[in-house]
């Protein structure tokens, strides 16, 4: 090594030459180091990314910029049964699932009644008076109401023979009636206030999704939030009509 660098270095002035050039080499090498050991330890340490763009900037040359990740969002999706590329289950409210209040929680087989008896739906957070969308495609199989002796609070049925499901949305002033068939996403009416009967609940409605005969089942294993691109999917709402929901 040291042959090869006297070598080398006789041509440009002899071996004192080399050495000094390599000793000055060294000296700046250290300085450079002190230099990022001391930004190292500063409090305000300039990042990796900092770094970098100092040096572009120092050297007049405009820095790569890395492309930006696509845009995504949250968006409620359902679950498609039938493999025909639509989402054959909807969110009604298009909000949140509701958490706890003083009056219980929204999650599926939370207690109710001081333990009595389980929560046999799931609660979304909905806005008094908002429009409320059909969570499946069928048909109105009834409307009902809600709590036994009060007339202010309904819930509709939609049965979708073709999925063999049926779900039931409370707490909806109905804009359908018995018979009508609806899509999936249309609305079926809008939110009543729950404040009158429990004052300070979170307001929202309950789903409840069964197969049709059988037991409820935990609608957010049908209905779910996800990270999705911001370009939106071919959908009901834009007038693709839904193949049997
Ligand atoms: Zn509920």
């Amino acid at each position: 090594m040291w042959t090869k660098t006297g070598a080398s270095a006789s041509a440009h002035g002899g071996v004192w030459g080399a050495r000094a050039l390599a000793i000055a080499m060294f000296g700046g090498f250290c300085a450079l180091a002190a230099e990022a050991g001391a930004a190292s330890h500063a409090s305000s340490a300039p990042s990796l990314e900092q770094s970098i763009q100092r040096t572009y900037a120092s050297l007049g040359v405009q820095a790569p910029t890395a492309p930006a990740p696509p845009p995504e969002i949250l968006a409620w999706r359902g679950v498609d049964i039938d493999g025909d590329g639509q989402d054959d289950f909807a969110n009604p409210t298009g909000k949140d699932l509701r958490g706890c209040d003083d009056f219980g929680c929204g999650a599926f087989g939370s207690d109710r009644d001081a333990g009595g008896r389980r929560h046999e739906g799931v609660d979304f957070d909905a806005s008094a008076g908002q429009p409320i969308d059909a969570p499946i495609s069928g048909f109105v199989s009834k409307i009902g109401f809600a709590y036994p002796g009060d007339q202010r609070y309904h819930f509709v049925q939609i049965t979708n023979p073709a999925l063999h499901y049926q779900a039931r949305v409370f707490y909806v002033d109905p804009s359908v009636r018995e018979g009508q068939a609806v899509h999936i996403g249309q609305p079926i009416g809008r939110d009543h206030s729950l404040q009158p009967r429990y004052r300070g609940i979170t307001n929202h409605v309950h789903l409840e999704i069964e197969r049709i005969g059988g037991r409820k089942l935990d609608p957010t294993r049908f209905i779910a939030e996800r990270m999705e691109p911001v370009q939106p999917p071919t959908t009901y709402a834009q007038g693709a009509s839904p193949a049997n929901g």
